[in-house]
């Protein structure tokens, strides 16, 4: 009888998620010889494609691997060598399982080997199969990808990617080029002051023809990653001043001292929670909390 269900049920199933998959409209675009960004649903996706064969940085979510690997096979017809993550948030790990089993290795941060391993248990394929701590390089592609480790910014687990030969960087989530104040995940080990650490971190490591690849939004340059630092900076200040003045988590939030910016918020992630994260952010690294 479970058996017949599952057989019936398989082509709606399947179907669904061909459905899903096409509500998603993916954009395509070359970066350098070897490497591209894929837009889609959650965090932008790096390609690297050459001699060797193919890695990505994220996968956004699972419902999307099909229509991820269609947009791969238009530059190569081969399954990924390796993922790598730059966080363990569900818009950038998603496809980790559908990937693991199309034969990819995922990498990530050790913290994010203990996060996925929380969520999904000892075995999964979300997993990563190879975790690492301050960095490591991936010499493929005639690339040398140095994946650097950021502790405490927007989680306790992201990492950096420095293409040396495209001259590029993906971020990851610690730069949202959206016009907007970041999500600074505190549950999850991140910062404010840790993000603007590696803001300028990464700003010391990247010249005025870096191509630079945020977490979220379109793909940009330094001066853009400058400009949200100063964003970053200005916020903070506006945020230590209202808490200087109304002390409490309650009183800050009412009175909206980040409404002087002017900023878009997604549904998501109002102002009145970038707020809150960012006081208790604020707070806890100045020892009150
Ligand atoms: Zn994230």
């Amino acid at each position: 009888m479970k058996r017949i269900l599952k057989v019936l049920l398989l082509p709606l199933v399947l179907c669904a998620m061909n459905h899903a998959s096409a509500e998603v409209e993916f954009k395509l675009r070359q970066l350098s010889p070897h490497l591209h960004v894929l837009y889609g649903q959650g965090g932008n996706i790096a390609i690297s494609v050459g001699e060797d064969g193919i890695y990505l940085v994220d996968d956004q979510f699972a419902k999307l691997s099909d229509g991820i690997r269609a947009q791969i096979s238009k530059l190569k017809p081969e399954v990924p060598e390796f993922v790598i993550n730059t966080h363990h948030h569900g818009d950038h790990t998603g496809g980790n399982e559908n990937f693991a089993n199309a034969g990819s290795h995922v990498i990530a941060h050790k913290n994010v080997y203990r996060r996925l391993k929380d969520k999904h248990g000892e075995g999964s394929k979300f997993l990563p199969v190879i975790s690492f701590g301050q960095d490591m390089t991936l010499h493929f592609n005639g690339e040398n990808a140095k994946v650097w480790h950021y502790a405490n910014a927007h989680t306790d687990g992201d990492a950096v990617i420095f293409y040396e030969r495209a001259n590029a960087v993906h971020t990851g989530d610690i730069f949202f080029n959206l016009n907007s104040l970041p999500f600074v995940d505190v549950d999850s080990g991140g910062s404010l002051d840790g993000v603007i650490a590696s803001v300028a971190n990464i700003l010391e490591r990247i010249d005025d023809k870096t191509i630079v690849i945020p977490g979220h939004g379109p793909v940009t340059n330094k001066d853009g990653l400058t400009e949200y630092k100063a964003l970053l900076e200005h916020s903070k200040s506006i945020m230590l001043a209202a808490i200087e003045k109304h002390q409490s988590l309650e009183a800050v939030v009412a009175a909206q001292p980040l409404a002087e910016l002017k900023l878009s918020y997604a549904n998501w992630l109002p102002q009145e929670r970038v707020t809150k994260l960012f006081y208790r952010s604020l707070m806890s690294s100045e020892g009150n909390d």
